[in-house]
């Protein structure tokens, strides 16, 4: 089982670095880790202040299979 959440869930016109839609995906066994990679990735990729969007992502976090 894999926790995921896409970028693009919470940030709908957020844009990688080539200028294309961010389709981001982090991944992680639990959701903690999750939120930490995600909010790693908002701050670095994105600029903006993941503390705001923790429970955005706890929301947006799926579970699957491997
Ligand atoms: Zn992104």
């Amino acid at each position: 089982m894999v926790k995921y959440a896409r970028c693009n869930a919470l940030l709908s016109l957020a844009l990688d670095a080539s200028g294309e839609g961010c389709r981001y995906m982090s991944k992680a066994d639990t959701e903690d880790g999750v939120v930490e990679d995600m909010s790693k990735h908002l701050v670095s990729m994105h600029q903006v202040d993941a503390n705001e969007l923790v429970a955005n992502i706890r929301a947006t976090t799926k579970t699957t299979r491997k």
